[in-house]
């Protein structure tokens, strides 16, 4: 069970994330989760230097669907202006948000990357629907109420991989 908590890959932000690298696995889309992945979580609108990654990755033709558990409001003001494809609402873990946002890429479970900050929602949910999994760092060390919660289960469980050596980074 705690298996499923362990993500692929671990980076430290999205900008870890090229093209490239991704072509080569075979990789034509992404799911990333929003906030303390793209942005702070409290921060409303893409920096240039997303607006620039978003752009990379439509250039290189790989496909990008923001899912995220926040609501309509914050997903979509963040979301439009990058013209790309977006779930709210998502309630990952569960797995439904995952698998609509790979069928309306057309894309097949291994073409794509799952991305996120949080292991209770982001690398659980996207383990458990059978797609590789990428954790990053969060941008802030601060969450939205929901998160908070989250968080506390995660240190715990971030402990105990440690210990038990299924975890080698360094935060
Ligand atoms: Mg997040």
């Amino acid at each position: 069970m705690l298996k499923k908590f362990l993500p692929n890959e671990h980076v430290k932000s999205i900008f870890d994330i090229h093209p490239g690298v991704l072509k080569q696995k075979g990789i034509k889309g992404i799911i990333t989760d929003l906030d303390n992945t793209l942005v702070a979580w409290d921060v409303k609108d893409a920096t240039p230097e997303i607006v620039q990654w978003f752009k990379l990755m439509k250039e290189h033709d790989i496909k990008v669907t923001i899912i995220s558990n926040n609501n309509e409001e914050r997903v979509k003001i963040f979301s439009e202006p990058l013209a790309t494809p977006f779930v709210y609402s998502a309630r990952k873990p569960l797995g439904h948000a995952f698998k609509t946002a790979a069928k309306q890429m057309n894309l097949k479970k291994n073409e794509i990357v799952v991305v996120g900050d949080q292991l209770m929602t982001d690398v659980l949910g996207g383990n458990f629907a059978g797609f590789y999994t990428i954790l990053v760092v969060p941008i802030v060390q601060t969450d939205g109420k929901m998160t908070r919660i989250n968080r506390k289960i995660e240190r715990r469980i971030l402990h105990y991989m440690r210990k038990k050596g299924k975890i080698t980074w360094e935060e």
